[in-house]
């Protein structure tokens, strides 16, 4: 089946100023060069710690931001050539913070029949039913229309977030940290909310964490992303259970293990992330690697397949080596 969303190449580079005087120019790599392809119906987790790329991306995806270079097509057409209002038809974006994403001043039932009316769908009375069907299905009382985003709690401004990005039936929503603002517990309904949703509607997700346990739970696979570029990709129980790329290694010990009897090895990242401003050469986890190896100094490793369905950018899976 063709892939509803297709990155190939995908990069944005900011220029910024620094210095006393602003007189220092540099470039920070955002985003360095993303392959990705999602076949419709599937849920992609994007996966990686806080200013590796991960919202640049979503932006780019959304076409809200240019590109430096690449491609991403949407149903097979550049996204560049789709009409803006078609394209917010059919893509919407979740956001890590409803507080900030909903308008205070509007009511639950504005906020989420806005999008409606501002692609002139049908009568005032059609929309209003509509909102009311929305708010149900995001599992929202009627009577909630009337109240204001104050009045609610962090989850059901999640769920009215939700209801609004669903309104004009989109088929790909990108949720950027969608439950990294709430408490632990409502976590875990929203996370079903948007599992249920999706099985319901036949949804496409692009879902972004930097917690890979949130997107293990929710997503078929998973996109490793590390200083502005994939570095693995796998099925999400592939890559919890047998992490190839070093990096993915790293992050998965952070995740806590329910039972202490079968504790992980614990590989702990040292030091911070390199600043997307100055990247090593070579691979860009290098400086980190617990297994580096001269020529990760040295050259970018392409994606080297890892097993099923599975590949991760790294030089130990380069196909020479393996066997050693
Ligand atoms: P993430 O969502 O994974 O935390 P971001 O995409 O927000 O990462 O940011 C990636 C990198 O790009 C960070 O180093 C960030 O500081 C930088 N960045 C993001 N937006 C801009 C911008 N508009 N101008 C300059 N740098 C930016
Ligand atoms: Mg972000």
């Amino acid at each position: 089946m063709s892939a509803l969303l297709e990155l190939d190449g995908v990069a944005r580079h900011y220029r910024v100023s620094g210095g006393l005087l602003g007189l220092r120019h540099g470039l920070v790599r955002a985003v360095d060069g993303v392959s990705l392809s999602l076949p419709p119906g599937e849920s992609l987790g994007l996966v990686g710690e806080s200013g590796c790329g991960k919202s640049t991306l979503a932006r780019l995806i959304l076409g809200l931001e240019p590109l430096d270079a690449g491609t991403i097509r949407f149903q097979g057409r550049d996204i560049r050539d789709w009409p803006q209002t078609e394209l917010r038809r059919q893509m919407q974006m979740v956001f890590q913070d409803p507080y900030s994403s909903l308008n205070p001043r509007l009511s639950v039932g504005s906020i989420v029949s806005e999008p409606l009316e501002i692609h002139g769908i049908g009568t005032a009375a059609e929309r209003k039913a509509k909102t009311l069907s929305l708010l149900r299905t995001v599992g929202l009382d009627a009577d909630m229309a009337r109240r204001y985003p104050h009045q609610l709690s962090g989850g059901q401004r999640q769920r009215v977030a939700v209801a609004r990005a669903l309104a004009l039936g989109p088929a790909l929503v990108v949720c950027d940290e969608p439950v990294s603002a709430l408490d632990v517990s409502i976590q875990a309904q929203v996370l079903l909310l948007l599992q249920d949703l999706r099985e319901r509607l036949g949804l496409t997700y692009l879902f972004i964490s930097h917690d890979l346990a949130v997107v293990g739970q929710v997503c078929e696979r998973i996109a490793v992303m590390y200083l502005g570029r994939v570095v693995e990709t796998a099925p999400a129980a592939a890559l919890i259970n047998e992490p190839k790329h070093p990096y993915a290694k790293a992050l998965l010990s952070a995740v806590p293990v329910p039972d202490p009897g079968h504790a992980r090895s614990r590989e702990h990242l040292v030091g911070e992330p390199p600043s997307p401003l100055n990247p090593p050469a070579g691979c860009p986890f290098n400086p980190r690697c617990p297994q580096v190896m001269d020529i990760c100094r040295r050259d970018f490793p392409p994606a080297f397949d890892t097993g099923e369905a599975r590949q991760a950018n790294c030089w130990l899976h380069a196909p020479a080596r393996q066997g050693e």
